[in-house]
């Protein structure tokens, strides 16, 4: 979901953060479309979506609110808004409706700074899914290869020049910040790890199938070895199994807390 001045446009541009609609790209447009006028806020949210939209609604002159980390129920998006953008407000959600009525009485201050501005028309044209190579070109001349790929398209990633903040966009588009990106990477691996352990339970499978089939059923030696084949898979399946469930946290459920 974009703002142009007087619409608002939903597009199918590349995911930032692994979401559409997303956050990041409606602060830049309506950055781009309504300059000083924004008034960005950042809520209660898990990761840290928001903060590249919100020091590009400062770039342009804009507002920017956030909520009082310790009454958010996530913490994590007001947590990295104040980290990295100079902020204007620092509120709890009941002194922000007043703020928000003497925000819209007043007109907005132009302050004549503007930074990145290249930058963030680009990436709203990326958002759109307008860009061209010509965008690329320019993208590349404003970021610096950092030697990954992106877990979504496998395409290499360019680390954006912006010292304030450290963030990412592939060739395909796809945009990520740093907690964003560990989180598709842990997905990712996540889903290596799932595949794994499908194609082992598939080797198993077939294995216990040949075993206890007529050709192996009077031959002892070769069902031996088959034996200890399976034996091998299934402790490997296990490892997996392990490894899966470190990564995601879960836990065999205590039979007396249910
Ligand atoms: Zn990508």
């Amino acid at each position: 979901m974009l703002l142009d001045r007087g619409f608002i446009r939903l597009s199918h541009g590349p995911r930032e953060n692994h979401t559409r609609p997303a956050i990041d790209p409606l602060f830049r447009s309506a950055a781009i479309a309504y300059g000083p006028a924004v008034v960005g806020v950042i809520l209660t949210g898990q990761l840290d979506d928001g903060t590249a939209g919100l020091l590009a609604v400062k770039d342009r002159g804009g507002t920017a609110i956030v909520q009082e980390p310790s009454e958010a129920t996530a913490p994590s998006m007001p947590e990295s808004a104040l980290a990295h953008v100079k902020v204007d407000y620092r509120c709890t959600l009941e002194e922000m409706a007043s703020i928000f009525v003497d925000l819209a009485n007043d007109d907005p201050v132009p302050t004549g700074e503007v930074q990145l501005d290249e930058l963030i028309e680009v990436e709203n044209r990326i958002a759109e899914g307008i860009f061209t190579v010509e965008d690329w070109w320019k993208i590349e001349k404003l970021s610096i290869p950092c030697g990954l790929n992106c877990p979504v398209c496998r395409s290499a990633l360019y680390e954006i020049r912006d010292s304030r903040m450290l963030r990412f966009r592939c060739r395909a588009g796809h945009a990520y910040s740093v907690e964003s990106l560990m989180a598709e990477q842990a997905d990712c691996r996540e889903t290596q790890l799932s595949g794994l352990f499908g194609a082992l339970t598939e080797e198993a499978t077939l294995a216990r199938r040949v075993r206890d089939g007529p050709t192996y059923r009077e031959r002892d030696k070769l069902r031996e070895g088959l034996n200890a084949k399976i034996a091998r898979i299934e402790l490997e399946s296990d490892q997996v199994c392990g490894w899966l469930r470190a990564l995601t946290g879960l836990v065999q459920p205590d039979p007396d807390e249910r």
